[in-house]
């Protein structure tokens, strides 16, 4: 459980509009402040994993018992931005406050403090501003006022799930390991049938697609091709590495196909018990 002083920090941080920008909607810095971001068009596959995980989970946190996604949709919002350094730049804003806080009664800002001047009197909420205001109208007129009380409105739960993610990532950088892996194996076998798809390129006049397919295959399951077995990110790809192994796997797929035409044509075997041979 994450304490109060820690929260409000944590508010006041994801609140804190950046000068010179625009926003295309005015809940933005107001009442949904910017808790993660990622530069989309940026290879961090980490941060992108990252971004994606707390989307979710802040989501869930916000949708947290309930069938649909009514809560989150007005709680969370993924926003695009362009940015001169990096491109494009996703951020996920989240709700700071839950609706029914009390606001100031004179700017509309979440109060900090319940004040009255009468013991059974109304109560006004103030922001810190205002209570500063009120404080020196009640000293400078000389009038009676009960001890203000130190107001705490309630984050939502998502901005809270946010928090937690995001000091999580201060003792480890992956929010979730598998969702990363995965990832990365993605962008690893996509990396890998290009070099393939490269390696075929060669072979466009003379290979049909049937037999494209077939050696492909034979490649992806050859387990004793010793690079395939080293390599597990996209950047250990190496064309030509896959080129050569690709001519591997097709000399032997012809080689294979020619024994087989040879057995059929010259020998007399019935096609059907060639898998006695092959
Ligand atoms: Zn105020």
């Amino acid at each position: 459980m994450l304490d109060r002083e820690t929260l409000e920090q944590a508010a006041g941080e994801a609140l804190n509009r950046p000068r010179y920008a625009m926003f295309w909607d005015d809940r933005l810095f107001t009442t949904h402040g910017a808790a993660f971001h990622w530069a989309e068009r940026g290879d961090d596959l980490m941060e992108e994993s990252n971004y994606a995980t707390a989307l979710n989970l802040i989501r869930a946190q916000a949708d947290d018992g309930r069938p649909d996604t009514k809560i989150s949709d007005k709680q969370v919002i993924d926003g695009t931005s362009s940015h001169w350094a990096v491109g494009s730049m996703r951020t996920i804003y989240v709700q700071v406050y839950e609706d029914t806080v009390m606001r100031c009664r004179d700017c509309d800002e979440v109060a900090a403090w319940a004040v009255s001047r009468k013991k059974h009197g109304r109560r006004r909420f103030l922001c810190e501003l205002h209570k500063e205001t009120w404080d020196h109208e009640t000293e400078g007129y000389g009038l009676h006022a009960l001890e203000p009380i130190a107001y705490r409105p309630a984050f939502t739960p998502a901005f809270i799930e946010a928090t937690e993610l995001a000091l999580s990532l201060r003792d480890y950088p992956i929010l979730d390991e598998s969702d990363y892996t995965e990832r990365e194996w993605d962008l690893y076998m996509e990396a890998l049938k290009q070099a393939v798809e490269h390696a075929q390129s060669e072979y466009t006049l003379v290979d049909s697609c049937a037999d494209d397919d077939v050696i492909a295959e034979l490649y992806y399951q050859d387990d004793d091709t010793t690079h395939r077995q080293v390599w597990c990110r996209a950047d250990d790809v190496d064309w030509e590495v896959v080129a050569e192994e690709y001519r591997e796997a097709r000399d032997r797929y012809f080689t294979e196909r020619a024994t087989v035409v040879y057995r059929w044509n010259v020998l007399g075997f019935n096609p059907d018990q060639l898998d006695l041979f092959v």
